[in-house]
Parts: C-alpha cells; sequence; structure tokens
C-alpha cells in the first residue's frame, strides 16, 4: 500500500504555543477578559486544542463542528463554542456537542431551542452585532433587542449568555473603542429590558487585542475569541505593529522536500500563453539562474506568495498545484535533491496546510 512521504511536514511546537497561550491569556486577564481560544486556524488539531485546556482557556471555540465534536472524547472539559452562526441543518448537532454558539437568526434560535429541549439541555446563545464589519450579525439593534428579549422568556431551553460583535473580517473595520463601545450600548439596552446582567460581552477577535495592548479596551467587554493572535501572533506585529512580548511566530513551520536543482534561464521560452490556473504572469529575465523545485505546491498550501522562506538567499518564484519553485541562485547553501527547506506560514498556509492530508503533522 502507499505510504505517506515524511514531507511535506508540518512541525508544531506545542511549547510554544502554550506560551502564546499564556501570554495573551495573562494580557487579556490583567483587563478582566477571558478568552475564547480559536483553534479553526489549525483545523482543530487535537493535541493544539489540548495545549489550550491546559492553560486553563474558559472556552475552546471553532467555525466547525466536526473539529469540535473529538474534543470531550479527548478529556477537554472548557466549553466548547461555535463561532460560526450556525447553519440551519446542523443546529441539532450544535446542541449535541457544543455548550455555546454565536447567533443572529430568529429562526435558528428557535431550531436551537426545539432541539435543546429534545435534548432535555440548556443551550447557551451569544447575539451577535453587526457594527459595520458586515458579516454576521444583526444590523437592526432594535431588532436585536427585540430577539435577546424573546430569547430570555419564550425559549425556555436557550439561555441567553450575552452578546457579541466581530470586526476586522470582511470589512477590515478596526475594533476602536469607540467601536467596541457600541456594542456595550446594545448589550446595556439588552440588560435593561431583560432586569439582569449579560455574563458575556464579546468584543471581536484578534485585532481587539490591539486594545488589551493600549489597555483601552471599554471596561464591560469581558471576553475576546482569539485565533490567529494566538496560533501565529504574525498579524498584530506586521500589520499595526502591535507587540504582546515573548510571542512566538514560529510554533508552527513547514518543511518541504528539494526534487529537482538545475540551472535555467529565469524567462520561459517560447510563446507565452497562460499558467496552469488560467492566469497571464509576468516574468523577470534575469538570465540563467539556478533554481529548486519542492514536493509542495498549491494543492497544499493555497498561495505561493504567502510563504516565507527561511533559505537565506532563496525566494519563492511561484508554484502549480504540486511543485514551487524557488530561485537559489544566491543561496550560501550548496542545495541537493533531498534537501529540506523550511518556511515560516501565515493564517492562510496554516489553515490550508493543515486541512492538507498529504502533509505530515508533527509535534514536538
Ligand atoms: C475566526 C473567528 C474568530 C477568531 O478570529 P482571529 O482573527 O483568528 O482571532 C473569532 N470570532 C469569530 C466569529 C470567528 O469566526
Amino acid at each position: 500500500m502507499y505510504k505517506k512521504p515524511g514531507y511535506p511536514k508540518l512541525i508544531i511546537d506545542l511549547q510554544k504555543l502554550r506560551t502564546n497561550i499564556d501570554k495573551v491569556q495573562n494580557a487579556c486577564r490583567a483587563q478582566g477578559v477571558e478568552i475564547a481560544g480559536v483553534i479553526k486556524g489549525c483545523t482543530g488539531l487535537g493535541p493544539c486544542a489540548m495545549q489550550y485546556e491546559r492553560a486553563g482557556c474558559a472556552y475552546i471555540a471553532s467555525s466547525r463542528l466536526e473539529q469540535l465534536e473529538p474534543l470531550k472524547e479527548m478529556g477537554i472539559q472548557a466549553p466548547l463554542m461555535m463561532v460560526r452562526v450556525p447553519m440551519l441543518s446542523e443546529v441539532e448537532d450544535v446542541v449535541r456537542i457544543c455548550e455555546y454558539s454565536l447567533n443572529s437568526e430568529v429562526e435558528v434560535l428557535k431550531a436551537l431551542n426545539a432541539h435543546a429541549r429534545i435534548q432535555d439541555k440548556e443551550h447557551n446563545v451569544i447575539l451577535m452585532a453587526d457594527c459595520g464589519d458586515l458579516r454576521e450579525g444583526f444590523w437592526d439593534k432594535e431588532e436585536m433587542v427585540e430577539v435577546a428579549v424573546m430569547v430570555e422568556q419564550d425559549l425556555h431551553n436557550l439561555h441567553l449568555a450575552g452578546v457579541g460583535v466581530n470586526v476586522g473580517c470582511y470589512g477590515s473595520i478596526m475594533a476602536t473603542p469607540e467601536k467596541l463601545q457600541e456594542l456595550v450600548t446594545v448589550a446595556e439596552a439588552i440588560e435593561n429590558r431583560i432586569g439582569r446582567e449579560l455574563e458575556i460581552i464579546s468584543g471581536g477577535a484578534t485585532s481587539s487585542l490591539m486594545r488589551v495592548i493600549d489597555e483601552n479596551l471599554p471596561s464591560r467587554i469581558n471576553m475576546l475569541r482569539v485565533g490567529e493572535g494566538i496560533l501565529l501572533g504574525y498579524d498584530l506585529p506586521h500589520l499595526y505593529n502591535y507587540e504582546i512580548p515573548g510571542m512566538y511566530q514560529d510554533a508552527f513551520k513547514l518543511r518541504a522536500e528539494v526534487i529537482e536543482v538545475k540551472t535555467k534561464p529565469s524567462h520561459p521560452v517560447g510563446e507565452i500563453g497562460f499558467d496552469a490556473f488560467g492566469h497571464r504572469i509576468q516574468y523577470e529575465d534575469r538570465g540563467m539562474r539556478r533554481r529548486a523545485l519542492l514536493g509542495i505546491g498549491k494543492c497544499d498550501y493555497g498561495d505561493p506568495d504567502e510563504l516565507i522562506c527561511c533559505e537565506p538567499g532563496a525566494q519563492v518564484l511561484g508554484a502549480s498545484s504540486d511543485h514551487t519553485i524557488l530561485d537559489i541562485e544566491d543561496c550560501e547553501r550548496d542545495i541537493r535533491v533531498g534537501d529540506i527547506i523550511e518556511f515560516d506560514i501565515k493564517y492562510a498556509t496554516l489553515v490550508y496546510i493543515t486541512n492538507s492530508n498529504n502533509t505530515e503533522m508533527v509535534f514536538i
């Protein structure tokens, strides 16, 4: 039988991941904020999820039920949270698998309630407000308050745990103090109507960590759902110049094997048409250059421009489905067939590579 080769390999340093969880969690707790550890970025890998549990995260979250389902059996006791508003067709499983879900549709809430009754459970819901990022959530805040009152009064197998917002996803909206205060305003309108405090006011994701670092998060925000900012910690320092000291950006490293090394022209030879993906590409002519071909491609990681090559002097030229082409003319190392090239990765690459059944995951 065909056996997976040793490469591509994703090297996952669980100690570094744990350090990242601790650093972010400590920074948040100093501001009275608990975190939901969002594990969808690494496709919910069990050993990674375990680190969030051991670190004592208040919640473990994903956008995909199939990533959350195995966690209880692995011994994870933290409440599980579904962060993508549920499909109507999956509410039964949402109630079965998760203690919490984020919601924005009355019809889905009623279905959750019905299934919670059948399963003899109380399911916790967080209602999402759309404050301008234009992905999920109630745009009409009066409607949101009415729905909250309905959950509180009529849907007896649901518990209205709180409200949340998402920013910096589709609409690239920044988590400013004013923007997050909009959520607090809706929360307080709901509290006035239901006559009690909401337990959770969830003020966004990694991009809201900027407010934790600046210590200007509105005081009533008490929960953030953090994915990228823990797994990789790349976006905040590189996009916004915000840093939590002591974070590792290389808890995940990608390794691929060299399958060809040759000196070739840098400009394709012949009549130029389209590449394997139907795109017209501009090729720079730098004369004859030494190139290495790797046994990994777009099928595995998506976009080659997202890869950060750790080999000094090497440059990613491009890729097809199963090949990646490097310029190695300026490398100090004499790269040979069979050698291994290492990459640091960003969020999209991590998502693709952990979904690729062609890549071996190695935990250290
Ligand atoms: C993915 C997701 C998160 C985590 O986002 P990061 O930017 O990776 O921190 C939080 N909330 C929701 C609703 C999400 O879908």
